[in-house]
């Protein structure tokens, strides 16, 4: 896949609010970069999917420097993990726990409903 071609599928996916995870047809690695070749075999037989859910993986709570507290979260998506910032309920907060993507004035976030 072109460089070009692949950054649309990824601007495509972010519009449909879901998180672009690139998978190696060879090797079944996933990543979430927009990158022609894998980084782990360097094939370039790749595909793009879409997901709207995924798992915590780690998670940080900044309550000093910025305007607002800030929850920051990484999120498994099969095994290529993703950081954005946490909208959802302070009480599911926890590593292990099911999050849902929403997307939000042209940013991505993670919710727990
Ligand atoms: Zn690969």
């Amino acid at each position: 896949m072109e460089l070009e071609e692949l950054l649309k599928e990824y601007n495509r996916i972010y519009e449909n609010g879901l998180v672009p995870i690139t998978r190696c047809r060879a090797c079944g690695y996933k990543f979430h970069m927009p990158r022609t070749r894998c980084p782990r075999c360097g094939s370039t037989n790749l595909e793009v999917i879409g997901y709207g859910e995924g798992t915590i993986y780690s998670y940080t709570i900044i309550e000093r420097g910025l305007p607002t507290k800030t929850i920051v979260v990484l999120v498994d998506f099969d095994g290529a993990k993703v950081k954005a910032n946490y909208v959802g309920d302070l009480n599911a907060l926890r590593i292990g726990a099911r999050v849902r993507v929403v997307r939000r004035d042209g940013n991505i976030y993670f919710t727990n409903y």
